[in-house]
């Protein structure tokens, strides 16, 4: 197999335009292609798909929107990487401002500029899947073949003890003092150097993005990859065709002689556009039940600031490699977890609940502060009551926390004050808008008042983790796709990515999207793809 960096100079930019123009005599702005399938969305899902596909003799084309980037050209800073690699320029707002979301939107998806903690949900949440959506295959030991093949292509690993920072040390020693256990997080790098750029894109390739493992394993077997065009709609019918225009990179002169449209028939279509484009893309074709984009899951986080006397450096070293769990049995099986956050200087300063010459102070040192943020699996009550729509031309996110998945994300701040206080914090940034500064707190300090407050005074929640927007379901009351990812009413168009989970994972969600999605593209790919009547 060539290597991979050769492969990936295969994949179409905009650049190579005019190159494939004159090669193929192409005249016009529309460029025609023919495949078996064609995957939109290059992420954890799409990449898998594609290299299943691909690897089972299948004429694949997988478009991004998004731009590739790499580490010859990651963006140096935080505002250049946001705006040009992340959805919405940076952040993806809730209608009414009660969250905001972080989706990758470049080549890789998410993966190129996620956090890395690799982790598969525990068995009481695929179960409920099987009983209660009739979606069978997924406990850890039913997906073991698949989780195993995803953690040797990623190098999933323990973080090993001498990579841990002092943001995620923190975490350890407060809640070792603590009755909580702390455990070690896995995460999928090989040569990891701790540089913490992991959400701006490794500079060393250390991090395991799909760009640098999928998408190759996809080129390797004669898939065509074509950044920089954004889906628009699915038309269906015998064949399907998928209408795409040219999506520019943001700061980059966009070369002559582009196509400035995409238009690929194939036999199959493969959704993988993320948990909340996916939805919109769908919606905006006019395909799909009443339950495409409905029950909208974010694994909604809250953060707590904490100041100490000494540095702390949250954005060196790996991201995450330590996570608090409840200690609680939790609510119908929803619960909290704690982990660290890497925020660069634009995600902290968004995250603080107060503005003026009070933001500014505790900002002045802001590399004595620790981050810390508590993860709630959202869905305690009953579906999750949030969705994506599209309307008026444009994707619209709604978002709901729910009384009991704002309970537990209150006990999980509780717990997390109590961690950072037994670790030394002398100040606390709580996410409620009523506060106009920083609490003083020393160890020992009661944090029972934090469970009396109302989820009105929180500030918006985070998320980086949409998904579970298309649910997969055996009966299509509660499902807008199959238990094979089909969407319902229309043969042919799967759903691959994060979207199709039926209730919340509870945990950060790249190894499970990877492993269920490359469980059922090997079904797909299985099939004789020039044999109509099985497909
Ligand atoms: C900052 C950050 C940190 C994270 N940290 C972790 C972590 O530590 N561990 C973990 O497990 N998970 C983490 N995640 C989440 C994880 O990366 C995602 O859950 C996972 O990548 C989702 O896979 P996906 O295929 O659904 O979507 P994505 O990986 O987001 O890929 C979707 C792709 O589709 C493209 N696309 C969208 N619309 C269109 C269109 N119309 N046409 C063409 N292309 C389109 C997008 O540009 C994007 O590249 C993190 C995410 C972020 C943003
Ligand atoms: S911590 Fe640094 S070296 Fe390690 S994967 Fe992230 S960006 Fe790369």
């Amino acid at each position: 197999m060539k290597n991979d960096t050769v492969l990936l100079e295969q994949i179409v930019t905009p650049e190579k335009h005019s190159f494939i123009r004159k090669k193929e005599n192409l005249k016009g702005t529309i460029w025609k292609l023919q495949a078996d399938a064609v995957v939109i969305g290059s992420g954890a899902g799409g990449s898998v798909a594609a290299a299943e596909l691909s690897a089972h003799g299948w004429k694949v084309i997988l478009i991004e929107e998004g731009s590739f980037f790499n580490s010859e050209n990651f963006p140096e800073d935080e505002f250049h990487a946001l705006s040009s690699m992340y959805r919405d320029g940076g952040v993806i707002f809730e209608e009414k401002g009660q969250a905001s979301i972080l989706q990758g939107r470049t080549l890789g998806g998410s993966t190129t500029i996620n956090w890395q903690a690799s982790l598969y949900p525990e068995d009481h949440v695929t179960n409920e899947w099987r009983e209660k959506f009739g979606l069978s295959g997924f406990t850890q030991k039913e997906n073991a073949l698949f989780i195993k093949q995803v953690h040797e292509r990623l190098n999933v690993h323990t973080v090993p003890e001498s990579l841990r920072n002092e943001n995620n040390n923190i975490l350890f020693r407060g809640s070792q003092s603590l009755s909580v256990k702390p455990e070690s997080l896995k995460n999928n790098s090989k040569g990891c150097i701790g540089l913490g750029r992991c959400g701006l894109g490794c500079p060393i390739n250390a991090k395991q993005s799909t760009f640098l493992t999928y998408i190759p394993d996809a080129i390797s077997k004669g898939a065509t990859i074509i950044t920089n065009m954004r889906a628009t709609e699915i038309v269906d019918g015998k064949t399907k065709k998928v209408k795409a225009e040219f999506s520019p990179h943001r700061f980059k002169k966009t070369p002559s002689d582009i196509f400035e449209k995409l238009e690929i028939s194939a036999q199959v279509v493969i959704v993988s556009a993320g948990a909340i484009e996916s939805p919109a893309l769908l919606l905006r074709s006019n395909l799909g039940n009443g339950l495409v984009g409905r029950h909208l899951k974010l694994h909604p986080t809250q953060t707590i600031f904490a100041r100490f006397t000494r540095e702390v450096k949250m954005y060196e070293g790996v991201p995450q490699s330590i996570v608090v769990k409840s200690p609680l049995p939790g609510i119908n099986g929803h619960n909290f977890w704690i982990e660290a956050a890497p925020y660069r200087l634009s995600l902290a300063t968004s995250l603080i609940p107060f503005f003026g010459k009070a933001q500014f102070e505790t900002l002045k040192n802001y590399k004595n502060l620790q981050a810390g943020i508590v993860l709630a699996r959202d869905g305690a009550d009953g579906p999750v009551d949030s969705s994506v729509e599209w309307k008026f031309g444009r994707r619209r996110v709604h978002y709901q926390l729910s009384r009991s998945d704002a309970q537990n994300m209150l006990l999980g701040l509780k717990t997390l004050a109590e961690v950072q206080t037994a670790a030394g914090a002398t100040e606390l940034v709580f996410p409620f808008r009523r506060f106009t500064r920083p609490v003083s707190v020393k160890r020992g300090d009661d944090f029972s008042w934090i469970l009396s407050e109302s989820p009105d005074t929180f500030f918006a929640v985070g998320s980086a983790h949409p998904h579970g927007s298309i649910q997969a379901s055996d009966d299509m009351a509660k499902g807008a796709i199959d238990g094979n990812f089909e969407l319902y009413g229309h043969k042919n168009i799967f759903v691959m990515d994060a979207s199709v989970f039926p209730t919340a994972l509870g945990v950060n969600p790249q190894i499970t999207t990877m492993s269920v999605i490359m469980n059922r593209a090997r079904a797909l790919a299985s099939l004789n793809h020039r044999d109509s009547k099985k497909l």
